[in-house]
């Protein structure tokens, strides 16, 4: 659940919220081409009836908390569109990312970093 917490992988902490008042047993992609489920997040109460997997199991406590942290990282993110801030910030960069050719951030120390440009992007947007 680490990518979540950080504020990367949305998706399933948006869609439990999206379940409010249900109880949730656990939140899973789906791998189609492989016909498995990908379980991220488990309900403590429920974890029998998911199987054996034993990591993303959250107890009640620890899901509340994620699912706040999320709606922090929605709302931190939807601010900064409204403010026009397009900035490159990544909090991760795979060593897999398909733009890596075209990207403006470029490897150092292993990780990615800001590349010069000398120029300072700007975004346009029309409402
Ligand atoms: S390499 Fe560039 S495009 Fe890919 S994740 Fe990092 S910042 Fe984003």
């Amino acid at each position: 659940m680490g990518h979540m917490a950080n504020g990367l992988s949305l998706q399933l902490p948006t869609y439990i919220m999206g379940l409010e008042g249900q109880n949730v047993v656990a939140a899973a992609y789906g791998i189609i081409s492989k016909g498995e489920m990908d379980f991220k997040i488990i309900n403590e109460e429920e974890k029998e009836l998911v199987g054996r997997k034993r990591t993303g199991i959250a107890s009640g406590e620890e899901l509340d908390e994620l699912l706040n942290t999320t709606v922090d990282y929605i709302i931190e993110y939807v601010n900064s569109i409204h403010l026009g801030d397009f900035s490159i910030n990544p909090k991760e960069c795979s060593p897999y990312c398909i733009y890596r050719d075209i990207c403006r951030y470029k490897e150092k120390n292993g990780r990615y970093a800001r590349k010069q440009l000398g120029w300072t992007p700007v975004a346009f947007y029309c409402i």
